[in-house]
């Protein structure tokens, strides 16, 4: 599966939505994307596991990780696709833990796994997290980077597809300047 067939899976499913949005942060975007809306679908997820996985068979993975809630339906066909254990992290006051008796064996080969990354926060806290717990993280890898490849998660990473999406304050907005109304996403009103 290609960049360009992942992107059209997004688009067909409207889990990527190209136009003039302001984010929950409160940013203006050209782009919006909601990964739960392709994940609904459990045979393109089953697809997008299967695509991650290949970029990693044969390195031995036992364990895949994702942080809750956007990672875990990924994650979980990842760890299907590669024969590994599935696990996830969640916040436990405010810190990236892992809970409901989950474990982690010495030296346990891990791939951390994600929807999508944008700055590589949780997935980083998810690495730490495994790391801290004595697994051997090998890799992160997502099924799209918002980051365009800059996001640093602290071990490599991969992604099916790659986005450059600039995210700016409504301050400085082009679409603004054009006097386009921002749409907020998962409402069909215009905001203010
Ligand atoms: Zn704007």
């Amino acid at each position: 599966m290609n960049a360009e067939e992942v992107i059209d899976q997004f688009r067909q499913t409207g889990a990527l939505l190209e136009g003039h949005f302001q984010l929950t942060s409160g940013l203006h975007s050209t782009v919006y994307l909601q990964c739960a809306l392709v994940l609904q679908f459990p045979e393109k997820a089953e697809a997008f596991g299967r695509a991650i996985a290949e970029q990693y068979r044969g390195a031995g993975i036992q364990l895949v990780a994702s942080p809750a809630i956007g990672g875990i339906v990924i994650g979980h066909e990842v760890a299907r696709a590669l024969g590994a254990r599935f696990v996830w992290t969640e916040r436990d006051s405010g810190q990236m833990t892992l809970r409901r008796g989950f474990t982690v064996s010495p030296d346990e080969k891990a791939l951390v796994v994600e929807d999508v990354i944008t700055t590589g926060g949780s997935t980083r806290e998810t690495v730490d997290a495994l790391k801290a717990a004595g697994a051997d993280v090998v890799g992160a890898a997502s099924i799209i980077d918002r980051s365009g490849g800059s996001a640093d998660v602290s071990v490599p990473r991969t992604a099916l597809a790659t986005l450059k999406v600039l995210s700016v304050d409504p301050t400085v907005c082009d679409a603004c300047k054009l006097g386009e109304p921002a749409v907020k996403p998962g409402s069909r009103k215009t905001a203010k």
